[in-house]
């Protein structure tokens, strides 16, 4: 599969055509940033780390039963999938209290719910990606109401299957965010990353984090906390 004309570029990502026009190549960077693009860095190995953890949980999904978009790891950094129209909403499930949900409603960091909650964000810089719900995602047209439906249950499954998996590598998923794409057959599928970018981790025993929050809150041995959950996952 050749690489062809860049098509995007985003801020952890660039993706890249190629001589087949279902099929898009993307390539994982190691910059960083955080807070809508306000505090931005590089956190090195990071590119590789997120591309394979990615492509471990896309895999171990689809065993399960959820479709993604995932077709082929073909380097360290690159990888090929189908291409989709990303509905822009990002898909942020919870099951400890954390981060925005923490902030929004004057509560501690570390909650443990008893179910976990999803809400919705618009996918728009410009506006600063704000919540939204599916009411006004189905006026705005982002999505239909089966498709929000389709989507949701998608959502809650892959939470099933990774709270377990990472459970038994001594990890606690507090929360995380997916988006979903549509291929030309109208088909939803779990479309971009999964990793420590968009995931939020803690050890299981010390609640030590091991995310992408060592970045954002200038916790120290950020390259350590990625390479640490890369080693979980991979000695499974
Ligand atoms: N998240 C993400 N991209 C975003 C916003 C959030 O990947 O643009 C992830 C984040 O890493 C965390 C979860 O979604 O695992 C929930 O994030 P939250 O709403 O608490 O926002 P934050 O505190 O990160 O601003």
């Amino acid at each position: 599969m050749e690489k062809k004309e860049l098509l995007y570029e985003g801020k952890a990502k660039k993706v890249f055509a190629t001589d087949d026009k279902e099929v898009l190549l993307v390539d994982y960077k190691d910059d960083a940033t955080a807070f809508n693009g306000l505090k931005k860095g590089t956190i090195a190995g990071k590119g590789s780390i997120n591309n394979r953890v990615t492509n471990y949980m896309m895999q171990l999904l689809e065993k399960e039963g959820v479709k993604t978009h995932f077709i082929k790891e073909i380097s360290d950094r690159e990888t090929l999938v189908k291409r989709v129209s990303i509905v822009p909403l990002e898909v942020i499930i919870r099951n400890i209290s954390a981060g925005s949900f923490a902030k929004r409603y004057g509560v501690e960091e570390g909650i443990v719910f008893a179910e976990p909650t999803i809400e919705f964000s618009y996918k728009n810089d410009d506006l600063g990606d704000p919540l939204i719900n599916s009411y006004h995602a189905i006026a705005l047209k982002l999505a239909t109401r089966e498709e929000i439906e389709k989507i949701k249950a998608m959502a809650f499954k892959v939470n099933e299957v990774m709270k377990k998996f990472f459970a038994s590598v001594g990890v606690d998923l507090v929360d995380f965010k997916l988006e979903f794409g549509k291929l030309s057959t109208g088909e939803i599928v779990l479309a971009d990353e999964i990793s420590p970018d968009t995931c939020r981790f803690w050890d299981s025993k010390t609640h030590e984090k091991l995310d992408k929050d060592r970045f954002r809150r200038d916790l120290g041995n950020v390259e350590d906390a990625y390479n640490e959950m890369m080693g979980r996952i991979f000695s499974k």
